[in-house]
């Protein structure tokens, strides 16, 4: 197979995760489940959002958890924006990077905000004025850029003229995000090959869901083409709050134990990730974690489990 040497994840629980849990944590507990997160060897960490507290509630403290995490060095954090509030919240807490979101399904964008994805997209104008002017690094996300529960398969013109105006304000770090988790892994294959030829300015993110079990063949079908930075969540956690019945990402220990032994080279240690999501699973209170490593163990916990018998 045609696969990277070595990729980079994102850890999203903080975010992705946790704004769809129902317990709402502490900052002390973030905190606590961030320094796991940390420790197992991420070095990218989506830390939560500046998204308005009646909205998301279990975000509203992530002024405070940047102030509690503070200076990091080569370790990269980032947070969602929805707009130039949450910049500004940004900027004031010491947060360094941000990443804006528009939903690639046009229903979807008209529905809530009554502007086209590309409208919404050149709105986002003054964000990145303000992000440049302040010294951060500004990034952009498309939601449901494969299919969306309204209109089924986007059209990839859709997604062109997305990224087209995130270019123009100036953003070319771009996530691909699949929220609905109906993407398919020959149309992720086809997308990643499409993009990286059609706009060779531009880095990708791809942050799968695992709603329908593919999310793993999708990062395959990615890395194939030569895609290196995924997006995963602790123990799986987290879905879409558009989206009935929709899972959390790919859970981050099944993730690194597949590319481990695959030979392709993470930094991130699985069994403290097992650790950590363990933690984060007690204060959730959730009887169960969307993992298969948390509930089988990895293939090295197995062998271990059986090692008696062969004395
Ligand atoms: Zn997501």
């Amino acid at each position: 197979m045609n696969l990277p040497s070595a990729v980079t994840l994102c850890e999203v629980g903080l975010r992705d995760g946790l704004q769809n849990e129902r317990t709402i944590l502490t900052v002390d507990q973030k905190f606590e489940i961030f320094e796991g997160i940390r420790d197992a060897g991420f070095t990218v960490i989506e830390v939560g959002s500046f998204t308005h507290p009646k909205a998301i509630p279990q975000m509203a403290d992530t002024d405070e958890l940047y102030r509690r995490i503070g200076d990091l060095e080569g370790i990269e954090l980032r947070a969602l924006v929805p707009n130039l509030r949450g910049v500004t919240r940004a900027i004031d807490c010491g947060c360094k990077k941000v990443k804006l979101n528009v939903s690639a399904s046009r229903m979807h964008n008209l529905k809530n905000l009554n502007r086209t994805p590309e409208e919404t997209v050149a709105g986002f104008k003054d964000c990145v004025e303000a992000a440049e002017n302040a010294g951060i690094e500004i990034s952009g996300s498309i939601s449901m850029p494969f299919a969306s529960p309204w209109e089924g398969l986007i059209p990839v013109s859709d997604v062109d003229r997305i990224i087209e105006a995130y270019l123009t304000v100036g953003i070319t770090e771009i996530s691909l995000s699949d929220a609905s988790g109906m993407a398919y892994p020959s149309q992720v294959y086809d997308m990643c090959e499409h993009v990286k030829k059609a706009y060779p300015e531009a880095s990708w993110w791809l942050h799968f869901h695992n709603t329908r079990g593919m999310a793993l063949a999708n990062i395959l079908a990615a890395m194939e083409s030569g895609m290196t930075r995924f997006d995963s969540s602790l123990g799986g956690i987290g879905g879409c709050p558009y989206v009935p019945g929709a899972a959390g990402n790919i859970s981050s220990e099944d993730l690194v134990h597949f590319l481990t032994l695959s030979g392709i080279e993470t930094g991130i240690d699985v069994q403290k990730v097992k650790t950590t999501a363990e933690s984060l699973r007690i204060m959730l209170g959730r009887e169960s974690l969307d993992s298969y490593v948390q509930k089988a163990g990895t293939n090295e916990d197995l062998m271990e489990a059986h090692k008696d018998d062969l004395a």
